[in-house]
């Protein structure tokens, strides 16, 4: 197991100081969502859960899992006979800190329950804000994500477009990803002319005409980690795409340039949008797009921090996100450009989506 895990529990533990409401001290911190447990034991199963104070680590499981646990280190590991709650009995004390942005209702009423004598206090939030910021392990592996999306956009080119229907580029892509032994991080949009105009279009029947655009944007899940990149194609001859569409194509990559080169650890995810976002409007298209710039991506495809214009949150050296401007001009076409990117203390530290953005035509 990598030590790694045992330096993000080490930094939750740090934090327990100023981890309650309004930076209240907690004695100790409760960590039910899977995706943090994940992140801090490397745990993969549907039922555990985390306490952690300044010196203890107790993880909790059920049976099923009683081997996958063996491989956790640096944790006292509780098997249970049935959910997580159960072991908690007597381990509550103090002011306990709790995920109440993830708990549903009725856990909480219950660990209310299993906390008689103990203060339960909301907590949510913390270890989102810890995986902001990845390590070299982690960017290792959205890299790795990233270039077996890459692989796959050039064995797409190589197949071509034209003449497949949305769906089935879809399952050709989605089967493609399992016998690499990944998953789709979400499931691929492939969405060609009028379709295109809808920034989260499903695939469907419609066959692909020389002439168009065809906007895809897909992911995989690799070892845990996800990745993230569209590319907006043309089909047919070079000289078979209207004006409008090339004119649409080459605004959008402009912003997607801009807004590269506003990423920098410090600036706001407002800031760094409205850059992007200014190119676009000023153009003329400002109304045509309607979504944020992007988002961070790691053990989930949308994570913090955020790039949009009410984000305020500002980043930090070693956050991966994305940059995906698009312009969607309803009924006609679309464009989206997105680049997936490793945050440095002056610009962009790395640009992990290699697919070029001059527009192709396949
Ligand atoms: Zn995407
Ligand atoms: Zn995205």
């Amino acid at each position: 197991m990598n030590d790694a895990f045992s330096r993000r529990a080490d930094r939750l533990a740090g934090e327990l100081a100023t981890a309650g409401p309004d930076d209240s001290p907690v004695d100790s911190l409760l960590v039910t969502n899977l995706t943090n447990v994940e992140y801090l034991t490397g745990f993969t199963g549907t039922n555990g859960a985390c306490l952690i104070g300044s010196e203890s680590r107790l993880f909790l499981t059920d049976f099923r899992y009683a081997e996958r646990a063996e491989e956790i280190d640096g944790w006292e590991v509780r098997i249970v006979s049935g959910q997580w709650l159960e072991g908690l009995a007597g381990e509550l004390a103090g002011t306990v800190g709790f995920e109440d942005d993830q708990v549903t209702v009725r856990t909480a009423n219950q660990l209310r329950e299993a906390a008689s004598g103990a203060e339960l206090v909301e907590a949510g939030g913390k270890v989102e804000l810890l995986r902001r910021v990845k390590d070299d392990w982690e960017i290792q592996r959205i890299a790795a994500a990233a270039s077996l999306t890459d692989q796959l956009y050039g064995l797409l080119l190589e197949r071509g477009l034209t003449g497949s229907t949305e769906a089935e580029l879809d399952g050709w892509l989605t089967g493609w990803m399992r016998q690499q032994g990944a998953e789709p991080s979400f499931p691929p949009i492939v969405a060609s002319g009028p379709n295109g105009a809808s920034p989260h279009a499903e695939p469907g029947p419609r066959e692909i005409r020389a002439g168009e655009l065809v906007t895809v944007d897909m992911g995989v899940r690799l070892d845990g980690y996800c990745s993230d990149c569209t590319r907006t194609f043309a089909t047919g001859a070079e000289d078979s795409l209207d004006d409008l569409a090339l004119e649409i194509y080459e605004v959008t990559l402009r912003a997607n340039e801009a807004g590269l080169a506003a990423v920098r650890a410090g600036a706001t995810g407002a800031a760094i949008d409205e850059v992007s976002r200014a190119v676009i409007r000023e153009a003329g298209y400002g109304e045509n797009f309607g979504h944020g710039l992007g988002h961070g991506v790691g053990l989930e495809i949308h994570e913090a921090p955020r790039l949009g214009p009410s984000s305020k949150d500002e980043l930090i050296a070693g956050e991966v996100v994305t940059v995906e401007p698009g312009i969607y001009l309803s009924g006609a076409t679309g464009v989206r450009i997105e680049d997936l990117v490793v945050v440095g203390a002056d610009g962009v530290d790395r640009n992990l989506s290699s697919i070029p953005k001059k527009l192709t035509f396949a």
